[in-house]
């Protein structure tokens, strides 16, 4: 079977960079939803927890049940519990979702502040203030999500000016009710890159810490080190002679007699499709043929190929981006943690 390494030293680096920029380790949340972007949900929280990060970000309660003896805070970005919960916070996504939370559940509103995916309209605030009240639900924070922070079209700036609003507004209600002092986050990992003094009370931060972050060169210029390499090995060669072709739909001909290896993942594994008859690993090897469901052809007789080890060169050629390479990788490939 194709199997992973998880390189935890290039994780360690990266969250060293992260921790420079939030200016504290408490104020890392590693976001570890989808199998913690495919990389293995248990052994990402392992290593986060082992580095020191206390705060967790996942999306339903069934992940945040996994790991919480890892970390002193969750926050389930989509998910309603039955019980509530002394270290895991609930997101509230709409107004009429708050009726729906046990008596005393730690909740987070999100608020729709340009991006109109989740979270309550701005104009909402004192009506959700009232009905968080009345379901005596404990509120923790108040948050709300970027569209844009790796674009220069003007939509990031507005939803900073927005979410500037939301906070004052929300320091008054917060005042009036007589409720604790709450936490407020907007900042993924795209947002806390380009900011040049980052200042609230936690960053989401998911792509940064994989090692994947993507900017444009004005926004922000830090490197950061792939977690993840993908490995598969040999079920068998032979020599393609000329005009023969392989693989289904005959989409690959030999220009010239050429050995060929078929290796053991394929799009079963979650490796994409469409990196077929295109894609080259990093050492050069070339795939032939369609990637099936699994097996993949390259020009070689390596007993094992290292596939890829930095998800945006699979993304290019793909035509996608690294989160959907990464989050495709399946659960029963073996992860297995390396220190180098
Ligand atoms: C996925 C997600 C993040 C993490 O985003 P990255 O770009 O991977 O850092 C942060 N916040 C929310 C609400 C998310 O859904």
């Amino acid at each position: 079977m194709a199997y992973i390494i998880l390189d935890k030293n290039n994780f360690f680096y990266n969250l060293d960079i992260v921790a420079h920029k939030t200016k504290s380790k408490d104020k890392i949340a590693i976001v570890l939803k989808d199998n913690a972007y495919g990389h293995g949900l248990l052994e990402m929280a392992g290593m986060a927890q082992e580095y020191g990060l206390k705060q967790a970000v996942v999306q339903y309660k069934q992940e945040a049940k996994k790991i919480k003896h890892l970390f002193e805070h969750i926050l389930v970005l989509a998910d309603i519990p039955q019980k509530k919960s002394k270290t895991i916070s609930y997101t509230i996504n709409s107004l009429d979702s708050i009726k729906k939370f046990p008596k005393g559940c730690l909740v987070e509103l999100k608020v729709n502040t340009g991006m109109n995916r989740n979270g309550i309209e701005m104009e909402q605030l004192s009506e959700a203030f009232r009905l968080i009240d009345t379901h005596r639900l404990k509120l923790r924070g108040v948050f709300t999500h970027h569209g844009c922070a790796d674009e220069l079209d003007g939509n990031y700036e507005k939803q900073t000016k927005r979410f500037l609003a939301v906070k004052k507004e929300v320091k008054e209600l917060i005042k009036s009710y007589g409720w604790k002092k709450i936490r407020f986050h907007s900042a993924n990992s795209a947002t806390l890159f380009r900011e040049k003094d980052f200042d609230e009370d936690i960053a989401r931060i998911g792509i940064a810490a994989y090692g994947c972050l993507e900017m444009p060169k004005e926004l922000c210029k830090v490197e950061l080190k792939p977690v993840l390499a993908l490995y598969a090995q040999k079920n068998s060669t032979r020599i393609v002679k000329k005009g023969q072709s392989v693989g289904y739909g005959a989409s690959f001909t030999a220009k010239s007699d050429v050995v060929v290896s078929n290796y053991n993942f394929g799009y079963g594994d979650g490796f994409l499709r469409s990196c077929s008859n295109s894609y080259q690993t990093p050492q050069g090897v070339q795939i032939v043929g369609r990637v099936s469901m699994d097996n993949s052809s390259f020009i070689s007789d390596a007993d094992e190929l290292l596939i890829f080890d930095d998800a945006k060169d699979v993304a290019k050629f793909a035509g996608t981006i690294s989160y959907e390479v990464l989050t495709s990788l399946k659960p029963h490939l073996k992860r297995k943690v390396a220190v180098f």
